[in-house]
C-alpha cells in the first residue's frame, strides 16, 4: 500500500492507472492458479478492478506496463508477479 501510495496500481482502461483509492491486497497471479502469497505479486487494487480481474491470469503487457509505473513513480524498481513453485513429484 505504501509502494502504490495508496492508489489502485491496476488500470482503467488505455493504459491509464486507476485513480481510485486502494483497499484490497490483490494477488496479481492469482492464489488459484500458483501465485505466491508475497509483496512482490501484491497489487494494491480498488474494490472496482478486484472485482473486475477476478481470479484471471493478467496478460504479460499488464505485467511489464506496471514494472514500469512502479519504476517510475516510487524509483524503487520491484517486479511485479511471483509464482509458487510447484512441487515436483
Ligand atoms: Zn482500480
Amino acid at each position: 500500500m505504501l509502494r502504490a501510495g495508496g492508489i489502485c496500481e491496476l488500470e482503467s482502461g488505455y493504459g491509464r492507472r486507476c485513480s481510485r483509492a486502494a483497499e484490497h491486497g490483490d494477488h496479481f497471479y492469482p492464489w488459484s492458479k500458483g501465485g505466491a502469497t508475497s509483496l512482490r505479486n501484491f497489487v494494491a487494487a480498488c474494490a472496482h478492478c478486484n472485482g473486475r480481474k477476478r481470479a484471471r491470469i493478467p496478460r504479460p503487457w499488464m505485467l511489464t506496463r506496471l514494472e514500469r509505473r512502479r519504476a517510475s513513480g516510487t524509483g524503487m524498481a520491484v517486479p511485479v508477479g511471483e509464482r509458487r513453485r510447484l512441487r515436483s513429484a
